[in-house]
């Protein structure tokens, strides 16, 4: 098993990441909790629920809420529709909300957390590769009709109980998803875990030795800049490479064609082709290529407007002004955020969609 806590400025909290731990979470929460309550979804409840409540105390009262899973549910009528079943469960300041799940369920329960009596401790028990990004640097949120993540706030969890064992079930295409985010952190912080991973032949959700490992490398990576950084101010910024686009696609494609990381990762792949064009370093773009074709990320986009894109893009939220700003890598390890002028960066889009069509 693996440690890492993580200091935020009102409090600080340890990330456990190990196989079978949630045979034992009542060991891994600051303190003993009589009343808890438990959001998950019909994906992960039946495989993984009981043996959560089975490792809390027999006295403790537990209450189950299950949803829909799907990025749907990140919405303000189940937003309240939780607090409700919560009032309903009487749930007291005192309380305690776990998550169990991906990154929709970290970020629904989490928000809803935030804000039930101004805020009762949460536990994020994520069972998602993806998730170890998002249950790291606490930021919690539902969606609104204009953007994702709209309606949210900075609130930590008391406690990341990480059990790899939950993977195995994981479909592949989330497997893909999750280690996007894992080699954007060894990209921006950590060259031997970028070497290993790219030496790798394929993704294996089996090894758990390994999986300990690689979730451990990225949660670090993730905590050395949220902790430096922690309301998204500068440095923190830099977790967003290959994101500028990769949003742009995942929405223009309409959401739910590439997962987030699939996304991520093509714009990763851009990101890196305008750095190495302005820095002249080597980025290993060659094996991060041939990384990306034998975990079969799906590489051939569709037809898509370079102008829309370059819109959409425009709203990132590092854009000032309309102008694009970008996380581009000097070298491995070392993020900055630069400015992308209209020309260069339509020139560079528009010839990166011809080279995505016909791979
Ligand atoms: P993330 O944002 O972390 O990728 P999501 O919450 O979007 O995660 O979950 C992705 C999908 O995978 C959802 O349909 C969810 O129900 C399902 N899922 C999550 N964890 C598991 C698991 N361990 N086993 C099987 N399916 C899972
Ligand atoms: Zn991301």
């Amino acid at each position: 098993m693996e440690q890492i806590t993580v200091k935020a400025s009102q409090s600080s909290y340890k990330v456990s990441v190990g196989a079978g731990i949630r045979h034992k979470l009542a060991a891994f929460l600051p303190k003993v909790y009589s009343n808890i309550f438990i959001v998950s979804d019909t994906s992960i409840a039946p495989h993984y629920l009981d043996d959560y409540a089975a490792s809390l105390l027999p006295e403790a009262k537990v209450t189950k809420k299950i949803i829909e899973p799907g990025e749907a549910a990140k919405s303000k009528d189940m937003y309240f529709d939780i607090l409700d079943s919560m009032f309903e469960a009487q749930l007291d300041r005192k309380a305690l909300v776990l998550a169990l799940g991906g990154g929709v369920i970290g970020d629904l329960a989490g928000f809803v957390a935030s804000t039930y009596m101004r805020g009762i401790d949460f536990v994020q028990l994520p069972t998602t590769i993806l998730a170890h990004d998002s249950s790291v640097g606490g930021k919690v949120a539902i969606n609104h009709e204009t953007g994702k993540n709209l309606i949210g706030s900075f609130y930590p969890p008391v406690a990341v109980v990480y059990d790899v064992d939950t993977i195995t079930t994981l479909p592949e295409k989330e497997v893909r998803s999750g280690y996007a985010e894992l080699i954007k952190e060894a990209y921006i912080g950590d060259a031997a875990f970028l070497d290993a991973l790219l030496s790798r032949k394929q993704l294996d959700k089996e090894n758990q030795n390994q999986l300990i490992q690689d979730l451990s490398l990225g949660i670090k990576v993730k905590t050395k800049i949220v902790e430096a950084d922690e309301k998204e101010n500068d440095l923190r910024k830099f977790l967003n490479l290959g994101h500028t686009l990769g949003h742009a696609i995942e929405a223009e494609a309409g959401y739910g064609t590439f997962t987030h990381g699939e996304a991520v990762a093509i714009g990763m792949l851009f990101a890196l082709e305008l750095s190495e064009k302005r820095f002249g370093a080597d980025l290993q773009l060659g094996e991060f290529r041939s990384w990306l074709e034998r975990n079969q990320y799906p590489l051939q986009l569709p037809d898509l407007s370079a102008e829309r894109l370059i819109a959409r893009m425009q709203m990132d939220k590092k854009s000032e002004n309309k102008e694009v700003h970008m996380v581009l890598l000097q070298d491995i390890g070392s993020p900055v955020t630069e400015k992308v002028d209209h020309d260069t960066l339509l020139q560079a889009v528009v010839s990166f969609l011809e080279r995505m069509r016909s791979v």
